[in-house]
């Protein structure tokens, strides 16, 4: 199986009772042998290692770019590792809009997750208006440049091309669009990485769901989907695991 990875980003949701979920998806994983993800909130990640290993990987939603210190209700990349994290996500477009985060602050995450062996999945985007206006390849190729640290390791870092209008409103883009974003930044990654770039994961996000996923599953350089909504309930997310497996 080419390499493929199926997370889900459970954003501000869950409490230990949605603990529940993660053995259906984990034996999905196994069943199909398709690397799966999960995002929990910082919270439940610790609580979820032992539902979710060896064959649910854990990942925070967003980590600080210092190491330690006066940064009230931030978490370090440290902590999210040692609470069982292997992957982090960074730069999700509710952390730019609602934060006001800024590329060069996602790249300074990034640095910082790398540090410590995180694997970053590492979130770009436009919006709706940008689209309209036509500045979708600019918006994306702007923020693959910006959002990256000068050092960063092809080995630890995923791509998820998530526009920001499919995100949670049911739309989604279309496979041409996708395709053609996709196809954007297997460039940009071979023409930064070289062979490395070839084997970063670029993952579609954006309102992915059972009925939908196949589709998108079958467009050039889409190595699998950031999940949000969907990844949620079991039987929603398993669906899309296994339309990831036999794509
Ligand atoms: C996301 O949160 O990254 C996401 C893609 O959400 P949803 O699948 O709900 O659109």
């Amino acid at each position: 199986m080419a390499a493929k990875l199926a997370a889900g980003n459970w954003k501000m949701n869950g409490t230990a009772a949605s603990l529940r979920e993660v053995a259906a998806i984990a034996q999905a994983a196994e069943d199909t042998g398709v690397p799966v993800l999960l995002c929990p909130p910082a919270t439940l990640l610790s609580r979820m290692s032992d539902a979710a290993r060896p064959s649910v990987m854990l990942g925070g939603q967003d980590c600080h770019a210092a190491a330690r210190g006066a940064h009230t209700g931030d978490l370090s990349a440290e902590m999210l590792a040692d609470a069982g994290a292997t992957h982090v996500i960074l730069g999700h477009s509710e952390r730019r809009a609602d934060h006001g985060e800024t590329s060069a602050e996602v790249a300074a995450k990034c640095a910082a997750a790398q540090g410590v062996g995180l694997i970053c999945v590492v979130c770009l985007g436009e919006t709706l208006a940008q689209r309209e206006a036509g500045q979708t390849r600019a918006v994306v190729s702007e923020q693959f440049t910006g959002s990256l640290p000068a050092d960063c390791d092809p080995l630890a870092l995923v791509i998820a091309y998530e526009p920001v209008w499919a995100i949670g409103t049911g739309k989604v883009a279309t496979t041409g669009e996708i395709g053609q974003v996709h196809a954007d930044l297997r460039a940009a990654l071979i023409a930064r990485f070289g062979d490395r770039g070839a084997g970063v994961l670029i993952l579609y996000g954006g309102s992915v769901k059972a009925v939908n996923a196949a589709e998108i599953f079958a467009v050039a350089d889409v190595d699998g989907a950031l999940v949000g909504g969907a990844s949620l309930k079991a039987a929603d997310f398993v669906p899309i695991v296994q339309a990831l497996a036999a794509s």
